[in-house]
């Protein structure tokens, strides 16, 4: 019998339990985890935070699934991993013998490194006991300052302006997001972070968290600026844990490095999820995904393998959608404008910068109609990325054309047209390959007014 011993109780952890008990139905697995709440969304927890959601909704498993995967959970922190010895070590100091190991110990916020920032206030959204304290704090807290230029710095500033707190929002840069979003759509961020109430702070650093008796009372910007507060809240980035793993003598980079079969250099110890920096066959480069669908996929195939069958992971184009300041917003495959490493691009790590750091050799199509906005990025046959804000109706058609790389040459020129309908050029498009694949007719997407922006590379 094949002992497995999973290190994480995520969504790649769980996946790939999912895997092996598909495969091997005798073997022996083990979970490990720090989170006494088990497996539950983390991309739900901001939702949570602005009270959209009750809490018991972010667990996607019953009694029933847990006893599908027929696995044994171990709340313990592991302190070691010993390769040569097949084991690893907990913290309440028993071993664990394995015959396959997985690593998915997942990614953690990066922590501040200001004076104050061990006072009571200081807060981080990272997992659900997180969660937990900010609604407590919440409760009696009346001004926050949010330190961050990405999605989550914008879900903590949300979800506690829908709580009812002052909130600033204090970015680096001189307009939000800069790396992904374009001036236009940054614009229509702003603007709606305004009507929420939202003071944001462009170009601004936090220098000095000030307290009294233990507790946060405000907070030093660079250049002296002080704002009262009793909340200092920061979503700064995420950081692979890979401490364990160098340790332990597995290859590591940025994240522990995984062949496409999810493999580190070590034959029975597999990566998945945010911990793992994984080879792509098709690009050649090798890549962290910081995103709940990639971990999951990666968390399959690593279990498939870790049973004993063959299964590559192939990296799909990127596809993320999120709510920005109240607007669903999908970003699919390479859409990146910034350049060099600023604070939003550590934040985009956690929503798939490795292609979007990326600038295409590309021409931007876009159109603008209140918050309907699609900005698409065109090769000479391709779209290889694109960005829908507000209404969706595009969003899973983009996808498609973006992942099988669908020709678009005989509408290219039309879509680069001066004051383009993009939208609906794309949806009869659309219709005609859907058609064309499947014989069935598609309903239209609504036709926002477009117009054509600009051209790079
Ligand atoms: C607030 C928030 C919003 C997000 N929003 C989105 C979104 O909109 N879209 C999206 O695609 N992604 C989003 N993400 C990212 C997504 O949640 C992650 O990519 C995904 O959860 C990664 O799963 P994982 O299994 O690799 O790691 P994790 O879910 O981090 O799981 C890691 C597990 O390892 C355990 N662990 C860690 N160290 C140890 C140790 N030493 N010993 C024992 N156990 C340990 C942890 O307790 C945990 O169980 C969001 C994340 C956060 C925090």
């Amino acid at each position: 019998m094949t002992n497995y011993v999973i290190l994480g109780t995520g969504v790649a952890g769980i996946a790939a339990a999912q895997a092996v008990r598909a495969i091997d139905k005798q073997g022996k697995i083990i979970f490990v985890s720090n989170d006494p709440h088990w497996y539950y969304s983390r991309p739900g927890l901001a939702y949570y935070l602005a009270g959209e959601v009750e809490e018991k909704q972010l667990y996607p498993f019953g009694p029933a699934e847990y006893k599908a995967l027929d696995a044994h959970f171990w709340q313990a922190t592991v302190s070691k991993i010993l390769p040569q010895e097949a084991c690893v070590l907990l913290n309440d100091g028993k071993r664990l013998r394995y015959d396959r190991l997985l690593i998915a110990v997942g990614a953690s916020a990066v922590h501040l490194s200001v004076p104050g920032a061990e006072l009571q206030g200081v807060v981080k959204l990272d997992h659900m006991e997180d969660a937990r304290q900010i609604v407590a704090q919440a409760r009696r807290g009346r001004t926050v300052v949010v330190v961050g230029g990405g999605i989550t710095a914008l879900e903590l500033a949300e979800g506690l302006a829908q709580r009812r707190l002052k909130v600033h929002l204090f970015i680096r840069t001189a307009r939000y997001w800069s790396s992904v979003l374009d001036e236009s759509e940054s614009n229509i961020i702003q603007h709606r972070l305004k009507e929420d109430k939202i003071t944001v702070h462009y170009e601004t650093e936090l220098a000095e968290i000030l307290g009294r008796q233990g507790r946060v009372t405000g907070i030093r910007t660079g250049n002296g600026q002080q704002i009262g507060c009793d909340i200092l809240a920061y979503a700064i980035g995420v950081q692979p844990r890979i401490q364990l793993a160098k340790e332990a003598g597995i290859a590591c980079e940025r994240g522990i490095l995984a062949d496409e079969h999810l493999r580190t250099n070590f034959p029975n110890i597999f990566a998945a999820g945010d911990v793992a920096q994984v080879q792509d066959p098709i690009s050649g480069r090798s890549v962290i995904d910081s995103l709940w669908a990639p971990a999951r996929d990666q968390g399959q195939v690593a279990g498939t393998n870790m049973a004993g069958k063959s299964r590559v992971y192939i990296k799909p184009v990127s596809f993320n959608v999120t709510r920005l300041a109240g607007i669903t917003t999908t970003i699919i495959g390479n859409v990146g404008l910034g350049s060099g490493r600023d604070e939003d691009q550590v934040a985009i790590a956690r929503g798939d910068s490795e292609t979007w750091r990326t600038i295409p050799d590309a021409i931007i199509a876009q159109s603008g109609f209140d918050v309907n906005h699609l900005r698409l990025m065109v090769t000479g046959r391709n779209i290889v990325g694109a960005i829908v804000m507000g209404d969706q109706k595009l969003s899973a058609a983009l996808q498609t054309l973006i992942r099988e790389r669908i020709d678009i040459s005989s509408i290219r020129e039309q879509l680069l047209a001066p004051h383009a309908p993009i939208a609906e050029i794309l949806a009869g498009f659309w219709s005609q390959v859907h058609d064309f694949r499947s014989r069935r007719p598609v309903a239209s997407a609504s036709a926002p007014t477009l117009r054509r922006v600009s051209s790079i590379g």
